[in-house]
């Protein structure tokens, strides 16, 4: 446990800040963002719940998630709205709250062939932006320091070793088998990585966390520190 006291207080100039997280599945980037944004009084918005979000309706429909053309067909139809309350984020598709839904095994095998696609990525974009709108906010992803918001004043990459990460993603999870988790992150991270647009990277200007050594509490307190030194400086 980290020995820091936990700031509490709000933020003052809070709006128009932007906090971008990003890497790679089960390194930390969701326990993180909730607790630094819950810690600030900033809103959350999880832009992989946008494209799990996409990808459970369009398995709903049928749609076969490996046609890229099929995707790109049907990418702008459900209307996809956003809470952004860290305690309790939600994503509603359709007119469906699918907060539980999108974490099913369907769906995470599905996603990363999705996200690839360049319509769902434009789509998604804009929805991104339109709830960052005047900031105020800690979002996180693959690429939002890199192309979802380039300007965010904080950027963090969070990576964790392939152990760790998928020791921490099976017992998120309740307990799935951690070799199976393993090899399913792996994989999505070869797409999430590899793909032609928006892929996976560090952006300019990022701090690179390792949180393999350290606990939620310490790596939220590093982020939190970075917040208050660009306050400061402000
Ligand atoms: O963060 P999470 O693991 O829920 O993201 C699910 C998938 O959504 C990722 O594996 C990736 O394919 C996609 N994603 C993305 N760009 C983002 C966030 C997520 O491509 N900004």
């Amino acid at each position: 446990m980290s020995t820091t006291p936990v700031e509490t207080r709000p933020l003052r100039a809070s709006t128009g800040l932007v906090v971008a997280i990003d890497g790679p599945s089960g390194s930390g980037k969701s326990s993180t963002s909730r607790a630094v944004a819950a810690r600030l009084g900033l809103r959350y918005l999880d832009t992989g719940a946008m494209f799990r979000g996409l990808t459970w309706w369009l398995l709903r429909e049928g749609v076969d998630v490996h046609d890229a053309s099929a995707v790109a067909d049907r990418a702008g139809e459900p209307e996809i709205l956003s809470g952004t309350d860290p305690l309790g984020p939600t994503v509603v598709v359709a007119g469906v709250d699918v907060s539980l839904a999108i974490r099913s095994d369907d769906v995470t095998s599905a996603v990363s062939p999705v996200s690839a696609v360049p319509a769902v990525r434009s789509r998604l974009l804009e929805l991104q932006r339109a709830v960052i709108g005047a900031g105020g906010i800690v979002v996180e992803g693959r690429d939002i320091g890199s192309v979802v918001a380039p300007g965010a004043q904080v950027k963090v990459y969070l990576t964790a070793d392939p152990a760790a990460r998928a020791e921490r993603r099976a017992a998120e999870e309740g307990g799935s088998d951690v070799a199976a988790t393993r090899q399913s992150l792996l994989a999505r991270d070869k797409i999430d990585s590899g793909r032609a647009v928006a892929p996976l990277v560090m952006a300019d200007g990022a701090t690179h966390i390792d949180t393999t050594p350290y606990t939620l509490d310490e790596v939220v307190d590093q982020v939190v520190a970075l917040v208050k030194a660009v306050g400061e400086r402000a």
